[in-house]
């Protein structure tokens, strides 16, 4: 097994939940700053908690968060950490930085406040979906961050008997909720994603009309005008919206022949200057947040290669 592998297992034994600021995440960057160390590279941590290991004049940094959700698997997050290690390691006498951020599932909340930011930022992440495994591709530059919309829609209609009042004498809130489901679904074409994952009926009893359904809406898209539009068509109480966050070239200049791909979810690089992002191919169909969620060790030394490489590049 690589030490990437056994260092991922090691950091998992710890716990597959490894929520913001809890023990585990401590104990996770317990565990970094020993490698860190190990690594010769002097370690430090800032306000937010965030654990670096600094060799020189760093501006140029690599890394990616070690909190996880309470379901992971063990490549999200933790494997652009060990990663940037490895890279770090192979270039002895390169000023840089590897970085643990902390928080970055429910936040993110370490990388959102750094104080000091670096030149270039480099994450290696698992792809977290099947595009690059459809594509028969072990690594993918990743061009920009979608934008996300979200918010909810509220159907009213009326309680009543469900066993005494005839069907052309209701009014249904469920029905026509299920109505706006369909039509989310047809909104979201080309280049942008739209989902519904959240029904709240009330009183959600099974012998009564439904009165009230409040349904939620996730819209995305790496085009700020395509989302705009998708936000527009779908038509909702929009509560909060994001822009989408162009990746920078720092991996497509080592992979100039590596496929482009658009993150469809949120990362630390939106909220760190001048990111760029790699993704390593996601094998079992890209599940994540799932025990299941796999990369291989070649992909994943393919991609230390690349890394290695952009970093030098970078600070050279
Ligand atoms: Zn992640």
């Amino acid at each position: 097994m690589s030490r990437i592998l056994a260092r991922l297992d090691e950091i998992y034994a710890i716990g597959q939940h490894r929520g913001a600021y809890s023990a585990e995440e401590d104990a996770a960057h317990a565990l970094a700053s020993s490698w860190l160390r190990e690594a010769g590279l002097d370690v430090t941590s800032d306000e937010a908690g965030n654990l670096f290991g600094r060799r020189g004049d760093a501006r140029v940094w690599s890394g990616s968060h070690l909190d996880s959700v309470p379901t992971a698997g063990r490549f999200d997050g933790a494997l652009g950490v060990v990663a940037a290690i490895e890279a770090a390691e192979r270039l002895p006498h390169a000023p840089l930085a590897v970085v643990a951020f902390r928080a970055e599932e429910t936040g993110p909340m370490g990388s959102k406040r750094l104080t000091d930011r670096p030149d270039a930022f480099l994450e290696v992440h698992i792809e977290q979906g099947p595009v690059l495994a459809q594509l028969d591709q072990p690594l993918g530059v990743v061009s920009a961050i979608a934008g996300q919309a979200r918010g909810s829609k509220v159907f009213e209609g009326r309680a009543d008997h469900a066993g005494t009042t005839p069907m052309d004498a209701r009014a249904d809130a469920l029905l026509e909720a299920a109505r706006f489901i369909l039509h989310v679904r047809e909104c979201a074409r080309e280049g942008t994603v739209a989902t519904v994952g959240a029904i709240e009926a009330e009183p959600n009893a099974t012998n009564v009309v439904p009165a009230k359904v409040t349904v939620s809406v996730d819209a995305r898209s790496a085009d700020a005008d395509l989302l705009d539009a998708l936000v527009e068509e779908i038509g909702f109480d929009l509560n909060w919206q994001s822009d989408p966050v162009p990746m920078g070239d720092a991996f497509a200049a080592v992979l100039p022949d590596a496929p482009r791909l658009v993150s469809g979810a949120g990362h630390d690089a939106m909220f760190v200057p001048n990111s760029s992002m790699l993704f390593v191919r996601s094998l079992n169909g890209g599940v994540s947040h799932h025990p299941d969620e796999l990369s291989s060790a070649e992909d994943i030394a393919l991609a230390v290669d690349a890394l290695t490489d952009a970093l030098a590049r970078l600070v050279s």
